[in-house]
């Protein structure tokens, strides 16, 4: 809402004639459509957009859709963006972690909307948390093991296939206390 009204602000402050704004919020659309909306952003926009009518009036009918563009259109960018995200995620060196759980940009997508991950899970899912493999990465532990056995390194896996409710394994919603 806030980036629709930066635009109209910018719509404002220049000189060009014709101006369409695109937006896939359709929240926020929803919002400027409905005209007793109490939200203080849409009541700014519509003011803008009374002042440029008023400078108009004469020479063309300014005229505001907010629905315009068919919802077919907006799902069809957000399809080629998911694929052109599939395209880097494939090729990046990093989120090896994030791949073995979601290996399909596409369906995690969908997951994740679902699922609404608690900060554990983020952490479980990424395996940016306080397990020695990661804090080993970075050089914040010396060793990559994990305390269960010196010659297994302490990863997300290790501890999910290993009892996670193990006293030593429950670094993960621990954190804190390992790194001090
Ligand atoms: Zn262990």
């Amino acid at each position: 809402m806030y980036a629709l009204y930066r635009a109209v602000a910018m719509v404002k402050a220049s000189r060009e004639k014709v101006v369409n704004i695109l937006s896939d919020s359709r929240s926020s659309l929803e919002l400027l459509s409905n005209p007793r909306t109490g939200h203080p952003l849409a009541h700014a926009i519509r003011k803008v957009q009374e002042t440029l009518t008023l400078k108009e009036k004469k020479s063309a009918d300014a005229d505001y859709d907010y629905e315009k563009i068919p919802l077919s259109w907006i799902n069809k960018i957000r399809e080629e963006t998911i694929l052109k995200w599939q395209t880097r995620y494939d090729s990046s060196q990093t989120g090896a972690i994030t791949k073995t759980f979601f290996p399909d940009a596409k369906k995690a997508y969908a997951t994740i909307r679902k699922l609404k991950p608690t900060p554990v899970q983020t952490q479980i899912f990424t395996g940016h948390t306080g397990i020695a493999e990661y804090l080993h990465r970075f050089k914040l532990l010396q060793s990559p093991s994990c305390e269960c056995d010196a010659d297994k390194i302490e990863s997300v896996w290790h501890i999910i296939l290993n009892a996670p409710g193990m006293k030593l394994h429950a670094t993960i919603s621990n954190t804190k206390s390992r790194q001090s």
